[in-house]
């Protein structure tokens, strides 16, 4: 049977008012997930290719609500940063990153961190602050500590994008540019921004062993971004093949689910303790 074309309208109506629907209940249920401890932050290892030993993790925001389930960071993450909650966000994941960090150092002292921070908040002078005092209170290494900014931050309105990179780097904490390849930031202004590490978006990495054209992109990233001085981290990595042709690259790190997913903080530990044996 066909829809009369209001009869489609009306569907659409519906559809409409359910994404609304949802997203306010995500708006109100957010308000209160901090002070009720339903954030977890899950730790992503890295490895270092050319040697296969533990490099650090990634740590990646996890939200479970009472009635609405897991919700996936890149539902809730835009709506916290429209609705002027991602600085109460971004705090969490700090605070609680290098409190992650602080234990994991104390056993395993080179590792590395890698946070997200969402481009609102990156050029937030209490960001920097809170960043010092917790490195001096926890006595950590600022070196060991990577802010991930995804590529779309770096294009146009940001005109102070690079004193702000420049403070963090003074302060010895290293940026990564997130997601690369998937905006249109030239690698000629990228490189005058000064980054120290290149993050290949894991849709080139996924599939790489059946497109030429990922192998390529993967390979010229490589090489450029090793020109430029810089590390490169692929993430995605689901295969050995992707593994191994990643490595062939020269490619300095990898994440994926072939290495292991995102886990939990003491997950995390016992898999470092494998890793390490
Ligand atoms: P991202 O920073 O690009 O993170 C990589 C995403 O790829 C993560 O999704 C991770 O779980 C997933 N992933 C890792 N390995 C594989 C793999 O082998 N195959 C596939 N298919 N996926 C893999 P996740 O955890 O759902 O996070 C999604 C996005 O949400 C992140 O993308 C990041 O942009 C944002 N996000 C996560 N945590 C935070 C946070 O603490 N702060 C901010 N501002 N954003 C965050
Ligand atoms: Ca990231
Ligand atoms: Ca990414
Ligand atoms: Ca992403």
């Amino acid at each position: 049977t066909k829809c009369s074309s209001s009869e489609r309208w009306q569907l659409f109506d519906v559809a409409n008012s359910m994404v609304s629907e949802r997203r306010l209940k995500v708006t109100s249920a957010l308000k209160t997930a901090l002070d009720k401890g339903e954030f977890s932050l899950y730790m992503q290892p890295q490895v270092n290719l050319s040697t296969g030993k533990v490099h650090g993790a990634e740590g990646l925001l996890r939200w479970e609500h009472p009635e609405l389930g897991q919700v996936p960071p890149d539902e809730f993450i835009p709506i916290a940063e429209s609705s002027g909650m991602i600085y109460s966000v971004t705090e969490w994941v700090i605070e609680q990153g290098l409190h992650y960090q602080k234990q994991i150092v104390e056993l395993y002292p080179n590792h590395i961190l890698s946070l997200n921070i969402s481009g609102k908040d990156l050029a937030k002078r209490e960001l920097t602050v809170q960043l010092i005092t917790l490195i001096n209170e926890f006595n950590l290494n600022p070196r060991q500590i990577i802010l991930e900014i995804t590529e779309s931050v770096t294009i146009g309105k940001e005109a102070n994008l690079k004193e702000v990179v420049d403070d963090y780097r003074r302060i010895g904490i290293k940026v990564a540019i997130d997601d690369f390849g998937t905006g249109y930031s030239s690698l000629a202004y990228l490189s005058q921004l000064g980054f120290d590490e290149l993050k290949i978006d894991k849709q080139f990495v996924m599939d790489i062993e059946s497109s030429r054209t990922n192998q390529t992109i993967c390979k010229a990233t490589c090489d450029m971004a090793h020109s430029l001085g810089s590390k490169v981290v692929a993430e995605g990595i689901e295969s050995l093949a992707s593994y191994t042709r990643l490595q062939g690259f020269g490619c300095d790190f990898g994440q994926g689910y072939f290495i292991s997913r995102p886990l939990g903080f003491d997950e995390y530990l016992v898999w470092l303790n494998k890793a390490t044996r």
